[in-house]
Order: C-alpha cells, then sequence, then structure tokens
C-alpha cells in the first residue's frame, strides 16, 4: 500500500460515511419497504438495520480512523474537515497529537525482521 496519510484516513472516512449513509437510507426507506416485506419479517427489521448500520458505521469510524503514525483517534478531530475539504479554504497540515505531515507517505506497518527470530 502506498499513498500519503491524507489519502489514509480520507479513504477511511468516506468508506465509514458511505456506510453511514446507507443505514440512514434504510432508516429512512425502511418504514416504506416494510409494507412489502413478507408477513414473517417482523415490520421494524428494516429501519432496525438500517439504525445499527448507521450507529455502527459513526462507531468504526470513531474506531479506525487513526494516525498511522501515532495510533490517536482522529475520528472527533481532523477526521471530518479532512475528509471533506473541497476548494478553498484552510486544509488540516498536520496531526493534533503527534504533528506528523499529512502529505507524507504513510508509514508502512514494521514486520518482525527475520534476523530477530528468538527461536533460530
Ligand atoms: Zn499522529
Amino acid at each position: 500500500m502506498s499513498g500519503t496519510i491524507r489519502d489514509h484516513i480520507k479513504s477511511r472516512v468516506r468508506l465509514c460515511f458511505a456506510f453511514a449513509i446507507g443505514g440512514w437510507l434504510l432508516i429512512a426507506l425502511g418504514g416504506a419497504l416494510a409494507s412489502s416485506l413478507p408477513d414473517s419479517v417482523p415490520r421494524a427489521a428494516l429501519p432496525l438495520a438500517g439504525f445499527l448500520l448507521f450507529g455502527g458505521s459513526l462507531l468504526a469510524m470513531q474506531w479506525t480512523v487513526r494516525c498511522p503514525k501515532c495510533k490517536a483517534k482522529l475520528g472527533q478531530t481532523i477526521a471530518m474537515p479532512l475528509a471533506f475539504s473541497w476548494g478553498s479554504g484552510s486544509k488540516v497540515n498536520f496531526c493534533p497529537f503527534c504533528g506528523v505531515n499529512l502529505d507524507e507517505p504513510r508509514p508502512q506497518p514494521q514486520a518482525p525482521a527475520p534476523s530477530q527470530n528468538p527461536i533460530k
């Protein structure tokens, strides 16, 4: 995986946001679609599923949108302004916790080096 830290955070936020929109649509349209469901399915199933999807995606955004360098949760700070900034206006350039430049390449997860294997 390559790309900048900014791209990484943007893609995570937008993915969570897409699921949240889907959940919101299920809540909104679930009531209308419930009348066409078979009788074995409870009427509240679609809106409930939408609510769970919506809430789950918001929680996922809080938990999974993290700075790749310091692992701080960015969901409540810079995630939304970063993912949905179009055109002019001030732009978030640094992680508020560790100060890493968001346009730097994303750090790769460190795999243990084969020479450090203690079992050898
Ligand atoms: Zn950071």
